[in-house]
Parts: C-alpha cells; structure tokens; sequence
C-alpha cells in the first residue's frame, strides 16, 4: 500500500512538471540584516517542517493571518551560495546543450537580487551565480574538448532603463548617452532565433576570468550612470548574455546555446508622495515591464496563441529565449525583515501567479492536498 502510495505520488510529481513545461520558480530568503530596523522577535516568515514541504513551502504572516506559498524550491537564508548554485547547475549546463535559457532574480530592492546573480566582490565563498555559472561552463568546455567538441563563447551586457537600453561594455563614453540615435540598440530577431542588438558591443571569451574583467567594467559602468540618475542600478534591469556555439567536425554536430542571467530592477511600489515627474515615469516603466514580463510567462505557461512580446523591451529583447523550447528559471527573492512584510507578499503572489498558473489545469484530476497542501509548522 505504501509503495503504491509512493508511486502514485511520484506518478503525479511527474505528470506536474510535464505540465509545468519550462519554467520553474526557486524562492530565496535572505538572513536579517543589521540594517533591518526591526524589532527581530516578530517572525513574519517561517517554513514548514512537514517532510513532503521542506525545500518547497514558505508561509508569511501579516496581521496574524497566514499565508502559505508553494515554489519548486524554497531557500532558507541559511543556504549557501553554492547550495542555491546547486540546483541551478543543471540548467546552466543545458546552455551548453544548445537551450535558450533565461534566469531571472526578482525582488524588491535589497531583498538579495544582486548578491544571489553577483554574490560579494572579492569573496570566493560568496560567488553569485553569473560567476559559478561562467566557470562550470568553462570546465566544461575544457572536457568537452576532448571529445572533439570546440566552443566559442561570448559575452554582452546591458542595462534597460525606462524601455531604453544602455550598452555596459562600451568603450564609447559618448556613445552611451543613447536616445540621441533612436536606431541605436534597435532589437531584432532573425529567422535562426537569434537576436541582434544594433551596435552592442560583444566580446569573445575565452577564460572565466576575462568574464569577471568585464563584469567588473560593466558595474563600473553601471555605477556612473546611478550618480547621474539616482540609483538607477535598482531601477533598471541588468542583462547578461553568454551566446555559446559548440561544432563537433568529427560528429558532424553543432549546438547553439544561450544563458541570460538578469538582474531585475526592483518590484517595489514607490509610495505615493515620492513618484513624481522622472520618478514616476520610472516606476511606471519598471511596472510595466515587470508586469509585462508576467504576462509573458503566464501566457507561455498557458500555450496561449498570442504572446505579448512586444509590450516591453525586456520581453521582446528575450523572446527567442523565452518560448518553444528554451528554458526559464525566476528567483524570487524576499527579505525576512518584518518591515518588509508587505512587498514580500507582493513578490511572492507575483511568484504564485507564474508558478501556479500552469499546474491549473490538472487541479480537479489530481489531488488538492499535493497542490495547495496544508503546511504544518514545529
Ligand atoms: P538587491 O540587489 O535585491 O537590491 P542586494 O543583493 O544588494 O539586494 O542585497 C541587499 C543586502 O543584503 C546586501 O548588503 C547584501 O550583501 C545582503 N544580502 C543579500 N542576500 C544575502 C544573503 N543570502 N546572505 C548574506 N547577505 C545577503
Ligand atoms: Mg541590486
């Protein structure tokens, strides 16, 4: 009895990832943080420790009301950088395998974005995923070789901000003050699936360390544009991009594969009072894309016929990366502090609504409890 039990579940476990087809949402939830103003008593986030949900729920309190999430992973603010590296491999590897994939950090600002895709400079331990992602490629790429295969590799990044992009690795200081030129950084797909990004400089890698030169050039370049626009860094979103092509003379094969890695700009609301004149076409533009980006996803998760790509830079930038078979991960991340309880829950229903909007349609076939289960809490 037990073993069918145990069958019929993994039977569903699959049958649900099928139907979850290509997007997957991990949860992180960073630790406390000095700078949390908080009286650290009151525990808004806990996690079930019901063995079916370890790993997997994450419950928040407001006003004494529980609500209860359920994600592909959950982190704790106790994992590692290398744990939550882990089980991102996997996908970082299908780049290499020819996939399209996108992994995307969402949060509000401070709630770990930056730190879970670049992790600390200078800190081994502490790498992010963009680096550990560069260096398993590369590792790789040095086996693979024995096998005949050789691969090139390269590299750009970007930042959007209010639907205009900025090129991060130019070298062209004046070239960066963009909308002078409206065809400058025009987007435009080709009939292979690729994309081009006019005038966007694309550096050839060969070594996981002219990887971190470059992000290093691009954070500086980053940091100039946040003291002429205040904090732009958290308002625009960062985009990595590593094109990857793989030839095998001897096997006759070739692989085209794609990683973006994106930093999103922060999800939070402004308060009212504060979103005036440039700061409210700010965080229009950043609603708009990030909820465009929502709209993507579910309606991919759907199979619905039109998908509006278009409706956003970010969204029509990625769209080969983000339909037929490619491969989508959001991080969604989430601070603990008390204060932060509101935008938390934001993030997480944001989370919820591309999550669960493609495991809908087997609701009345399968089982509630292994949906929605009932988290209990010790
Ligand atoms: P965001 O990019 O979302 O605005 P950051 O990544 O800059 O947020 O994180 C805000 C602060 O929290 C930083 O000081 C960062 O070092 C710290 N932090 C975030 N996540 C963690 C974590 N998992 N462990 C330790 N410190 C973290
Ligand atoms: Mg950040």
């Amino acid at each position: 009895k037990v073993v069918e039990g145990e069958a019929l579940s993994k039977k569903m476990h699959n049958t649900i990832l099928e139907l979850k087809g290509n997007i997957r949402v991990f949860c992180r939830v960073r630790p406390l943080l000095l700078d949390d103003s908080a009286d650290n008593e009151t525990k808004t986030i806990s996690f079930p420790t019901t063995i079916e949900a370890i790993g997997r729920g994450i419950e928040v309190v407001q006003h004494g009301q529980s609500h209860p999430f359920m994600f592909d992973k959950v982190f704790t603010p106790h994992a590692s950088q290398e744990e939550v590296f882990v089980e991102i491999s996997q996908l970082v590897q299908s780049a290499l395998d020819g996939y399209k994939v996108c992994i995307f950090a969402y949060g509000q600002t401070g709630s770990g974005k930056t730190h879970t895709m670049m992790g600390t400079p200078g800190s081994d331990d502490d790498k992010g995923l963009i680096p550990r992602s560069l260096e398993q490629i590369f590792e790789v790429r040095q086996k693979l070789k024995d096998q005949g295969w050789k691969y090139e590799l390269q590299v750009s990044m970007l930042e959007i901000y209010n639907e205009t992009i900025r090129d991060l690795l130019s070298s062209n200081k004046s070239g960066s003050t963009d909308s002078a030129n409206k065809q400058q950084y025009a987007i435009k797909h080709d009939s292979n699936g690729n994309t081009h990004v006019s005038d966007l400089t694309i550096v050839d890698v060969r070594s996981s360390k002219e990887v971190s030169f470059l992000l290093n050039r691009a954070a500086q370049s980053r940091s100039v544009g946040k003291t002429q626009s205040n904090e732009q860094s958290s308002r625009s979103h960062f985009v990595f991009t590593l094109r990857i092509s793989g030839v095998n003379e001897a096997m006759e094969q070739q692989v085209h594969g794609v990683l973006n890695l994106i930093d999103l700009a922060g999800s939070e609301r402004l308060s009212k009072s504060g979103s005036t004149g440039d700061r409210l076409k700010e965080t229009q533009a950043i609603n708009k894309s990030l909820s465009s980006l929502s709209d993507v996803i579910f309606a991919l998760a759907k199979k619905e016929e039109h998908v509006p790509f278009r409706n956003s830079k970010l969204t029509y930038l990625l769209q080969p990366c983000l339909g037929g078979d490619s491969k989508t991960l959001m991080v969604v991340n989430v601070s603990p502090s008390p204060s932060s309880v509101n935008e938390s829950l934001c993030s997480l229903r944001f989370a919820a609504r591309v999550n669960a909007c493609e495991i809908s349609i087997p609701r009345r076939q399968t089982s509630l409890r292994y949906l929605a289960p009932r988290l209990s809490y010790g």
